[in-house]
């Protein structure tokens, strides 16, 4: 296994940490309510799910 030279300064470190941020989960937008949602899934506010009226969801 290779080791290491030298220390990577915190520069260097915190550079290479620049690309990790989480990006944001959400992809879409109800159309009902206009909250954001996950695709391929039911409202979770009002229940609708691609463009199936809020009042069609079953209990
Ligand atoms: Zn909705």
């Amino acid at each position: 296994m290779a080791v290491p030279r030298n220390r990577n300064s915190n520069a260097r470190k915190n550079s290479k940490r620049s690309h990790h941020a989480k990006k944001p989960k959400y992809a879409t937008v109800c159309s009902h309510c206009n909250t954001p949602r996950l695709p391929h899934t039911a409202c979770s506010s009002c229940g609708a799910y691609h463009n199936t009226p809020p009042a069609a969801k079953e209990a």
